[in-house]
């Protein structure tokens, strides 16, 4: 089958365009067209063959409803057992627009297109073009998203004609969709009003006209749900090819996290697909980066979203790090389709991978220079770099004599040691820092710009110990072997922890 692509516009041949598009939905074809929330993919909703070919051609499950898409309230009536006093309600207030209301639906709707259910979906889109397409078909248009099953849904005629040409009979082609995220769906047959798809008519905007509302616990969680509500809740969604990650936590954190997998991915040969806000793009020291709007701007967000997926499958990337857009309203729509693209695959730059250890001691010869190489001869997987520091080092000190002895009596020998300063360049996103006294701890938090209460504790304290480590520092081979004994009890603790962090 070949597809037609159908400029529409107010010109004549936009009529015509409307005029064919309208035919083919009334002969039982497919036509995809804008609405203002996504591109659909119409068929007539009264016709059982229809809905059948708008399965075949997305490649849906059959058991994933339709939504009926009507021009005017007469059209609802006709649909449904009866429209209750919050549906009319909730016409006057958000219709025509992106709100779709499920309803107990009548013999006129055939099963094919409600998926099977006793209920059906229905929607009156704004979109002067979807408006036309209505009512010069004389037809009520059963339309999902006009994408194959399981990609992010087309805003653009072009997302649809990559999907679905030859599989469908036209493309009405109206330009880009405003809102760019599907319709909020709310389900008026539950005793509370439920929503079962945040879009671009919030819960608040809800609430306000018609009281409570409840949100399906399933948009909220943070892992897909066992049991969704509503049959489409299930399937994965909004997917790009390469393997999306959400990163959350705070943002100068986030951006650190993402430029270290980066870096790590760059050293890998893998390319780096980077979802971001306007305020962080430049941040970003390497990866294909995509601007996603303003951080301010959720509207915008929402209107990139779906285009900037897409534009990744065109790439070479093959993992995707996105910012986190979690919010009210339109953030909690966009959130919900992100979590979906990513398949619930959300990481916490709050908790970010150590990947470099330093202790600090005083003179950076005895204790500091002890712990590292403990901890090493500690950590069998060898997962970190481990540095010794110390914060009063006038010069570069051989290893204190007497901590040389006490590791070389327990088979540890350092080479070619000199006692060197804490430094800032010492110190990145993914370091942490072991003071090994409180007192110390104090100083580094004062004196380095870049330790801070996240990334520098004290020893003894972060494993949960009463002692601090003792300094042995003009004591007797005794003091510095009970040093020894303090650090390696304290060290396997913090491996251990370090280890379940992770
Ligand atoms: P789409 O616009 O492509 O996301 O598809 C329409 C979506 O509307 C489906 O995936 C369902 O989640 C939802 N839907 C349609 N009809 C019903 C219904 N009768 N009950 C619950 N949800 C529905
Ligand atoms: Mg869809």
């Amino acid at each position: 089958m070949e597809t037609l692509v159908l400029k529409v516009d107010k010109s004549p041949q936009g009529e015509k365009a409307l005029d064919k598009a309208a035919e083919i939905i009334k002969d039982g074809g497919l036509v995809a067209f804008p609405t203002e929330t996504v591109y659909g993919l119409g068929g007539d909703a009264k016709n059982p063959r229809s809905s059948k070919r708008i399965y075949k051609a997305k490649g849906r499950p059959s058991d994933n409803p339709l939504i009926v898409h009507i021009a005017n309230m007469s059209q609802l009536e006709e649909i449904v057992e009866e429209v209750p006093e919050v549906a009319r309600i909730l016409a006057d207030n958000f219709w025509p627009g992106p709100l779709t209301m499920i309803l107990k639906k009548n013999k006129v709707v055939p099963k094919q297109t409600t998926g099977g259910l006793d209920t059906v979906a229905i929607r009156m889109p704004s979109d002067e073009i979807a408006r036309e397409l209505i009512i010069r078909s004389d037809c009520m248009i059963a339309a999902p998203s006009a994408n194959v099953s399981g990609k992010p849904s087309p805003t653009l005629a072009s997302h649809v004609y990559k999907d679905l040409s030859g599989k469908i009979d036209a493309v009405l082609d109206g330009g880009a969709a405003i809102i760019g995220l599907e319709s909020t769906i709310i389900d008026l047959t539950s005793d509370i009003p439920t929503i079962l798809r945040p879009g671009a008519i919030t819960k608040n905007m809800l609430e306000q006209v018609i009281g409570r509302v409840d949100i399906d616990p399933s948009i909220l969680e943070k892992k897909e749900a066992d049991k969704p509500k509503a049959p489409g809740m299930r399937y994965k969604h909004y997917a790009p090819k390469a393997e999306l990650t959400i990163v959350e936590g705070n943002s100068s954190k986030v951006v650190a996290y993402i430029n270290s997998q980066v870096r790590e991915n760059d050293n890998k040969g893998i390319n780096t697909g980077i979802i971001a806000t306007s305020e962080n793009a430049n941040k970003y020291i390497g990866g294909n980066v995509k601007e996603v709007g303003s951080a301010a701007d959720e509207e915008g967000i929402a209107h990139n979203l779906y285009n900037i997926l897409r534009e990744f499958d065109d790439t070479d990337v093959s993992v995707i790090y996105s910012e986190s857009f979690d919010g009210d309203g339109i953030r909690a729509a966009v959130m919900n389709r992100l979590l979906k693209a990513a398949g619930y695959k959300v990481v916490s730059a709050d908790r970010v991978a150590i990947k470099r250890i330093i202790f600090v001691g005083k003179n950076g010869s005895s204790r500091s220079p002890m712990a590292a190489s403990i901890f090493e001869s500690l950590d069998e997987d060898k997962d970190y770099e481990v540095l010794a520091r110390g914060l009063l080092v006038q010069f570069p000190e051989p290893l204190n004599p007497k901590t040389e002895a006490v590791l070389a009596g327990n088979g540890i020998e350092i080479e070619e040691f000199s006692a060197t300063q804490l430094s800032d360049d010492d110190i990145n996103s993914s370091t942490i820092i072991f003071a090994m006294e409180e007192t110390l701890r104090s100083k580094v938090l004062e004196g380095y710009e870049k330790a801070n209460e996240d990334n520098t504790f004290t020893l003894s304290s972060y494993v949960g110990g009463e002692l601090e480590i003792p300094n042995p520092y003009g004591g007797d081979l005794q003091l510095y072997g009970l040093c020894y004994e303090v650090l390696k009890d304290t060290l396997t603790k913090l491996i251990d922890l370090l280890k379940q962090e992770r």
